[in-house]
């Protein structure tokens, strides 16, 4: 819930399901198509007032604007990495707080990186992010206008997105209710339209939001942040590892896909001395054996206030990847974009 409808209890239509529109509309003895009006209103044409829905009666709309508001972000900041290849966008919140979405290129993929949570409670030692603490939640109308604002600033320069991942700040999992509404409006199509696999959600290992997911009808991708080989290395760079293991999770990857029919993809940072060594590369093997799933390594990326970890030679990553391809793992590694403007993974924060 943003400030203003916390004060003056106004709904966010941004935020609300089509089958809650309709019924919004019926109670206030309107016909149900108005709902598709105000849903193309809202995600085709891009309305951020219900006075702009000029197809509805003016009676209508005076009425609805009483009760209503439709969420919208503000733009504070857009940088281009050098490449061209990362966009990081700032956006303030209705509480007056920052947060961050990034725009990738990647070939012909154009990825949205969006924010579940104003900063995160959960404190990995790694990532930036969790230096801010947790300073809130965002709404569902939040979340989603992120990706209109970037969809529309890719739209400017003629770009299409074709990809979303929840891998911003924030633990989505911990925002489940949000994160769900959003991404269903995202992938219905009187939404955004976008295909479910095109959405990916990336978790620390919260389990009980991991079995949560795998039951629901959301049919998107999850990416679990894995970044240990063991309970102890785990526990010292991922503070909810004391509270879910190693196994759990293997648990839940295993139950994710016997639910959904495709596995998760397990995300590894590569940490000089912490996790990179090769015998991490051999237990990670032996650790996935079993469990349908990918890999996706990442080089760890430095940020300012960060004196305890640094990011592998060149060498040490070859020796881990080489390692790796020896036990027959397949594996993709993520080329961090956009490092130089602080936009890459685990260097995402603002100061509140
Ligand atoms: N809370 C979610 C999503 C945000 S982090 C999660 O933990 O998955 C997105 C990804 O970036 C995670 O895989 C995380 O392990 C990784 N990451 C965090 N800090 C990083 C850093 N400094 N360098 C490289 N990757 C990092």
């Amino acid at each position: 819930m943003t400030e203003s409808n916390r004060e003056n209890k106004l709904i966010d239509l941004k935020g609300m399901l089509p089958t809650e529109i309709i019924d919004l509309v019926k109670k206030m003895g309107e016909v149900d198509y108005r709902a598709d009006q105000i849903l193309d209103w809202i995600y085709k044409k891009g309305a951020v007032e219900v006075a702009e829905m000029t197809n509805l009666p003016k009676v209508f709309r005076e009425s609805l604007s009483k009760v209503v508001e439709i969420s919208h972000l503000r733009q504070i900041k857009v940088s281009a990495s050098q490449s061209g290849e990362a966009v990081k966008f700032v956006f303030e919140v209705n509480n007056g707080r920052r947060i961050e979405s990034v725009l990738i290129a990647d070939g012909t993929r154009r990825t949205v990186c969006l924010s579940s949570q104003i900063g995160c409670p959960l404190d990995c030692k790694f990532c930036a992010t969790g230096r801010m603490g947790l300073l809130g939640n965002l709404t569902p109308g939040e979340i989603i206008d992120q990706l209109m604002q970037v969809v529309r600033y890719a739209k400017g320069r003629g770009d299409r997105v074709t990809n979303v991942v929840l891998m911003g700040m924030g633990e989505p999992l911990l925002n489940y209710d949000a994160v769900f509404r959003a991404i269903s409006l995202m992938c219905c199509d009187a939404g955004l339209g976008l295909g479910g696999r095109k959405v990916t959600l990336s978790t620390a290992g919260y389990v009980p939001g991991i079995i949560k997911l795998a039951k629901s009808s959301l049919n998107i991708g999850l990416a679990v942040s894995l970044n240990g080989t063991t309970n102890e290395i785990r526990d010292s760079i991922m503070p909810i590892n004391r509270r879910f293991k190693i196994e759990d999770l293997i648990s839940a990857a295993k139950l994710f896909h016997a639910k959904r029919g495709y596995g998760v993809t397990f995300e590894y940072v590569l940490i000089e001395g912490i996790t990179d060594g090769i015998e991490n590369a051999k237990r990670l093997g032996d650790l996935i054996a079993g469990v349908p799933c990918k890999i996706n390594l990442i080089p760890y990326n430095e940020f300012d206030l960060d004196k305890d970890f640094r990011r592998p030679s060149q060498i040490r990553l070859a020796n881990f990847y080489e390692t790796l391809k020896m036990s027959g793992i397949g594996f993709s590694v993520r080329e961090s974009r956009g490092r130089d403007i602080d936009a890459a993974c685990g260097q995402l924060i603002q100061k509140n």
